[in-house]
């Protein structure tokens, strides 16, 4: 990666001209890497290359884009949050990834993966998923190409998620129950490593976020970059200055952050990223290896991984993507927390406000612009472009709980 500095607008050296490729086996900094069995580095290794020539390959670019188009919904749209930049006293514009099908961006990513794992000749697709939304964006894009889908998933998410299953079933999918360690999604990912292993010929591992090992983050951050590519047109169009003063978005592992933040890395425009105050790794986060990669963890006194809690199940990994990790020692992105009233309040808000019913998880990025609006942290006057990761439909249970 290119780590070279940059002086934004305001005469000082802040931004790294990063977001480029990682160097040597995916090292984001002091993060990222390949740590995986030996018998998983040829796949990794083949995956690799294989990204690499697809994605210098304007044929498999132009097939991933109709897809998207046609498919998917995109480009998704950009909407002036009319109201709530009335109240609030700044310009906010949404980026509506709670339009695209399936309803979030992670089709952007699934799609992408598939593509891949057809053109490499593979006939399966393995992925492992927390609330479901993973599982149900990879059983559709299996669907679609007429491959098969496995998905694990932890038993008490099952139990938690019953939709969602249901929904991968009607897809065609096999959904596998994971009853090790705490039966949530960390066991998931691992057993799916684990099943990888044995059926790497046929099969592709398709991760959901932005972790992993090389050349997973890179690449879901490449596949996730047209929310960042399409909003920085679309902020261009929409903003007399061209770019936007903040850009913000949730995190969980930080893909919809990773792809958004590259459309704007090279302008002064501060990034910020936004974490569940249970499951902020960013923050309450130390140095360790889990999943394949080296990043910021949630661990207990003796370094053993902690499970994540927040309203959002999307929201409920313990780590983040390496770049991310990277982007805060660069001073690039600055991470933060939100407590799950405020999330709640922020649905709340946008709902009544602007007609728009949004996902857990994304409302943790506009409860930190409706807690920061007016402060010295987000003055009066500023233009905000927060990506809106999802749609609020699979969160009726948890909200009518909650009321
Ligand atoms: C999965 C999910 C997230 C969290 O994943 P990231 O990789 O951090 O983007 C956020 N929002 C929605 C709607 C999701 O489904």
């Amino acid at each position: 990666m290119d780590n070279s500095l940059v002086s934004d607008n305001h005469g000082g050296i802040v931004a790294a001209a990063g977001m480029r490729e990682p160097s040597g086996t995916g090292r984001f900094g002091d993060y990222g890497g390949q740590f995986v069995p030996e018998s998983l580095v040829p796949a990794c290794v083949e995956l690799d290359r294989e990204f690499r020539q697809a994605w210098a390959d304007p044929r498999f670019r132009q097939q991933l884009e109709r897809l998207l188009a046609v498919y998917a919904g995109r480009p998704t749209a950009m909407t002036p949050a009319w109201r709530l930049s009335a109240e609030l006293g700044i310009t906010l514009l949404l980026k509506r990834e709670d339009l695209a099908h399936t309803g979030s961006h992670k089709i952007n990513n699934v799609l992408g993966q598939a593509l891949l794992a057809r053109r490499m000749g593979k006939t399966r697709l393995i992925a492992e998923t927390g609330a479901g939304q993973h599982g149900v964006a990879t059983a559709t894009a299996a669907a679609l190409l007429g491959m098969s889908a496995t998905v694990f998933m932890g038993e008490r998410d099952i139990e938690r998620q019953a939709l969602n299953v249901f929904r991968m079933g009607m897809l065609g999918a096999e959904v596998v129950p994971v009853g090790s360690g705490s039966r949530t999604l960390k066991d998931a990912c691992n057993e799916a490593m684990r099943h990888w292993v044995g059926a790497v010929d046929e099969a592709h591992y398709c991760i959901g976020s932005v972790m992993g090992p090389h050349p997973y983050p890179w690449m879901v951050r490449e596949f996730q970059r047209v929310i960042g590519d399409e909003a920085r047109a679309q902020c261009a169009a929409e903003l007399t200055a061209g770019t936007p003063d903040y850009v913000v978005a949730c995190v969980g592992g930080g893909s919809n952050a990773a792809g958004t933040f590259a459309g704007f890395v090279d302008t002064p425009a501060r990034l910020i990223g936004v974490e569940a105050e249970g499951g902020a790794a960013m923050t309450f986060g130390a140095n360790g290896v889990l999943h394949g990669y080296r990043s910021k963890f949630l661990q207990d006194e003796h370094g053993q991984v902690r499970e994540a809690h927040s309203i959002s199940a999307g929201l409920d990994y313990p780590g983040v993507g390496p770049e991310h990790a990277h982007l805060a020692d660069l001073g690039r992105a600055r991470y933060v927390t939100v407590s799950d009233e405020e999330v709640l309040d922020a649905v709340n808000r946008l709902c009544r406000a602007e007609g728009i019913f949004c996902a857990l998880e994304s409302a943790h990025a506009l409860a930190w612009v409706l807690r920061a609006a007016g402060s010295a942290e987000l003055p009066t006057g500023s233009t905000v472009m927060l990506t809106l990761s999802g749609r609020g439909d699979k969160d009726m249970p948890a909200l009518m709980e909650a009321s």
